[in-house]
């Protein structure tokens, strides 16, 4: 079986001396030694088999008793020593002091074909960093966070993977609605992998703290380890630091909006400096077409976190970044620059984002005003964004406005709405996109293969997430790996899953867990 080699960041990095698993506030260290508790009666009940065969183990390693042990944290890999990682952030727009890993805890690094993947376990018990909360994450919550990470991985998005998905057999008490009911659920653990797991908030905990040696140390070990590529050293080499950080991220949302994804808590503690999705918490698809949508109860007064401000935060994060950079710097300029670059260079990105969406290969004064009307159409009546977009592909050239309009009609939760004014704007701009089409050189085959390629067909909308939750709860497991089956080929006609595309059912509207979310998990 695979095992784990030398972790650089615990031997770069300055660790806590202090042992014990008290909360406290750790200073001048990047992490802290911790053992995962001991789970009660662990059970494997999902593991995907291509992180399975990225991380070098076999099926026979995968069906043993030790691997069970190693991924619940009932018995640590040969070479591991366990450790949570200190940082802080900005929750919801407001600094929020030292976070850290309240309930991840890093094994080590495994090392398979030249790349050395992180092993994370969440939700295997309190770290110096748990502060009034349990360690630990319950059977609904993993399991999102299990499919979405290989879901969003399929779609083409830079994120963390998700190993493995095992219950601990011990119980755990949750108040999911934050009313006061309390009742205990499932505990879970998803063994999470990823280069790193370093956010921007491991930065601004050793800057918000003054303590520029460690910041230093950790900014050269993300650039020796993750940004190779940067030959400067010294400030020059930080500057080119934020810029690849920046262009990630930014090429990050730019794929969020592209298949409708919301993240629902982009914290700057959640934000990878590899550009990766991490945290899979109250997160949600777009159903209706909505920039104001948010799946976050938490949220749903200020919706910070929203669909259509998902780019503003990340340059509002980067902001962040930079500042906790600054002190190894000592230039306010070069990082400014590349702030200042972020708004146009997203707009730019996310326009031939929608040029590829709407399978427009030549570039034209008029596609900017065609994507903004196509936005407020969409916006008129509720219509799926997902359906939608994938019924476009089949639009030819020849059609009439009228038949394009039939071939959208299932993108519709109201057809019936469909008529008079929003009809008329429907027919308006569908007759644009035909003329434009038309100036194109492309065969309607060739551009509905390559619209194909950007416009997924099945996304893990929050009900399907929900019935595979339920199911699992009683015992069942088939429809998680069903669904994980589906979501590894998105882009694909699966003749066979074609009940999964389909609207959002009327059930699932308003129940919980099913559109909104709270950050209880
Ligand atoms: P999140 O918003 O889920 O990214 O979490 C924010 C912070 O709270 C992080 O420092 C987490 O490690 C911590 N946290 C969340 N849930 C728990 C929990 N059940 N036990 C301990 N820490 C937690
Ligand atoms: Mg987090």
């Amino acid at each position: 079986m695979n095992t784990i080699v030398e972790d650089r960041f615990i031997a770069e990095l300055p660790a806590d001396p202090e042992t014990s698993n008290q909360r406290r506030q750790v200073m001048e260290a990047a992490f802290s030694y911790v053992a995962p508790k001991t789970p009660a009666h662990p059970q494997l009940i999902h593991v995907s088999d291509e992180m399975m065969a990225e991380l070098g183990f076999t099926d026979t390693d995968v069906r043993s008793e030790e691997f069970l042990q190693y991924m619940s944290g009932a018995k640590l890999m040969a070479g591991s020593q366990p450790y949570a990682m200190c940082y802080g952030g900005h929750q919801f727009g407001h600094w929020a002091g030292q976070l850290g890993d309240g309930r991840a805890i890093n094994l080590g690094a495994v090392l398979h074909d030249d790349q050395s993947w992180m092993l994370q376990l969440k939700g295997a018990g309190p770290t110096p960093y748990s502060r009034t909360a349990d360690g630990l994450a319950v059977l609904r919550s993993s399991v999102r966070e299990h499919l979405c990470s290989e879901a969003i991985y399929h779609l083409g998005v830079a994120t963390t993977r998700s190993l493995s998905l095992a219950l601990t057999g011990d119980q755990v008490l949750r108040d999911v609605l934050y009313d006061g009911n309390a009742a205990y659920e499932k505990g879970a653990i998803v063994c999470r992998v990823a280069p790193s797991f370093i956010r921007f908030g491991n930065f601004q905990i050793f800057a918000s703290r003054s303590d520029v040696k460690n910041l230093q140390l950790l900014a050269d070990h993300t650039i020796k380890s993750f940004y190779p590529e940067i030959k400067l050293t010294g400030p020059a080499a930080y500057v080119e630091l934020f810029r690849a950080v920046s262009d990630r991220t930014r090429q990050m949302i730019v794929d969020w909006q592209r298949v409708g994804f919301v993240h629902g808590v982009m914290n700057t503690d959640n934000m990878s400096i590899l550009g990766l999705t991490i945290d899979y918490g109250p997160y949600g698809w777009l159903e209706a077409y909505d920039p104001q949508w948010t799946p976050n109860t938490t949220d749903k007064e200020h919706r910070r976190y929203r669909y259509g401000n998902q780019p503003a935060i990340a340059q509002w994060n980067l902001f962040q970044l930079a500042n906790a950079l600054f002190p190894i710097v000592n230039d306010a300029k070069p990082l400014e620059e590349i702030l200042n670059q972020f708004q146009a260079r997203y707009l730019e990105d996310e326009l031939n984002m929608m040029r590829a969406k709407l399978g427009l290969v030549e570039v034209k004064e008029e596609d900017a005003p065609l994507v903004k009307k196509l936005e407020d159409a969409l916006h008129s009546s509720e219509t799926d964004m997902t359906i939608f977009y994938r019924q476009l592909c089949a639009v030819r050239a020849d059609h009439t406005s009228t038949e394009v309009l039939d071939l959208l009609a299932p993108a519709f939760y109201r057809p019936a709405e469909i008529a008079s004014v929003i009809k008329d704007s429907w027919i308006e701009w569908i007759q644009a996109y035909l003329d434009r089409l038309r100036a194109e050189n492309q065969s309607d085959e060739q551009r509905a293969v390559q619209m194909r390629r950007v416009n997924p067909k099945y996304v893990l909308r929050n009900y399907m997430a929900q019935l595979a939750i339920d199911e699992a709860d009683k015992g069942d497991y088939r429809l998680i790996d069903e669904l994980y089956q589906l979501l590894k080929r998105p882009y694909d006609e699966q003749v066979e899953s074609e009940k999964w595309y389909a609207l959002r059912p009327e059930w699932a509207r308003n129940k919980v867990g099913c559109s909104m979310l709270s950050c209880s998990s």
